[in-house]
C-alpha cells in the first residue's frame, strides 16, 4: 500500500491511498484545476481515481468533490448527512454509517463515527489485507470508538490542529477559539499526541502530522509535541502542509 497527501490545512484537504488495484481518494477540498495538477504531482490522472471518500461537509473537504466526480465519473461515497450538508447535491455511489465497511477491489474500507461540529462525520481505516492506513482529522474529542479503530495501524495520518496556548493568545474572535478548542472542534497538539500514546503506535511505520492550523500552530510546535509525549526520533515524524501536502510514502 501506499499514501500520499495533496495538501491539508483549512484551505483544503486531500489524501490518497493506493492499493494494488485501488486508487482512493478521501476529500477533495481543492477546485477542480488545482485538484488535477496536485493529482499530477502524484503521478495519478483523475479517471484512474476508484473511489472519492467523504469525511464531511466543511468546504476545506468538500470544495471540489462534485466537479471532480461528475467530470470524470468518480463513485462518491459519504454518510447521509454529509450528503445533505453538501452545497452542491450529488448522486453518491452509496451511503455509509459509522462502523460500516465498504469494498472498493482489493481494498477494505471502514467508516469510523467522530466528534465534530457537522452533520454525520466519519473518518476512514483503510486496508488491503495484508497494512492498515489511518486517516484521522476534523475530531474535537476522542472517544472509545477511535481508540477501537485505530490501533494497530501500520501508518497513520492525525491531525495536530492547533497549539493550545497560540489558540488563546491568538487572533480568532472568542466564539470560534472556544469552537475550534471545543470538544466538537479539532484536536490541539498535545490530544493528538496522547490520542497516539494510547494507540498501539511502535508499530506505525508512518505518523503524519496533519490539518495543522496556520494561526495557531507552527510545525515545529506540533512537531516538538510528539517527540515529547511519545519519545520518538523527530525525524521519524512527517508533517503534510497546505501547500505541498506529502509525496508518495509506501507501507511496506
Ligand atoms: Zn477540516
Ligand atoms: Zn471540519
Amino acid at each position: 500500500m501506499h499514501f500520499a497527501v495533496l495538501g491539508s490545512g483549512s484551505r483544503g484537504n486531500s489524501a490518497l491511498v493506493r492499493s494494488s488495484d485501488a486508487r482512493v481518494l478521501i476529500d477533495c477540498g481543492f477546485p477542480l484545476r488545482e485538484t488535477v495538477k496536485r493529482l499530477a504531482r502524484l503521478g495519478i490522472e483523475p479517471g484512474e481515481l476508484d473511489a472519492i471518500l467523504v469525511t464531511h461537509e466543511h468546504a476545506d473537504h468538500v470544495h471540489g468533490v462534485e466537479l471532480l466526480a461528475r467530470h470524470h465519473r468518480i463513485p462518491v461515497y459519504l454518510s447521509a448527512g454529509t450528503l445533505q450538508g453538501l452545497r452542491k447535491p450529488l448522486e453518491p455511489a452509496g451511503l455509509l454509517t459509522a462502523g460500516q465497511r465498504l469494498q472498493i477491489k482489493d481494498m477494505e474500507i471502514t467508516a469510523v463515527g467522530v466528534a465534530h461540529d457537522a452533520r454525520e462525520p466519519l473518518q476512514f481505516v483503510l486496508s488491503d489485507g495484508r497494512r492498515r492506513f489511518g486517516q484521522l482529522t476534523d475530531l474535537g474529542s476522542v472517544t472509545a470508538e477511535v481508540l477501537e479503530c485505530y490501533r494497530g495501524l501500520d501508518a497513520l495520518v492525525v491531525e495536530a490542529n492547533h497549539d493550545s496556548e497560540m489558540l488563546a493568545r491568538g487572533p480568532y474572535p472568542y466564539p470560534l477559539k472556544a469552537r475550534v478548542g471545543g470538544q466538537w472542534g479539532h484536536l490541539n497538539n498535545q490530544q493528538a499526541a496522547d490520542l497516539v500514546a494510547a494507540l498501539d503506535w511502535e508499530g506505525l511505520q508512518h505518523l503524519v502530522l496533519a490539518h495543522l492550523s496556520e494561526k495557531n500552530n507552527t510545525p515545529q510546535l506540533a512537531r516538538q509535541c510528539f517527540v515529547d509525549t511519545l519519545g520518538c526520533d523527530p525525524d521519524w515524524l512527517q508533517v503534510a502542509d497546505q501547500h505541498s501536502g506529502l509525496d508518495w510514502r509506501e507501507i511496506a
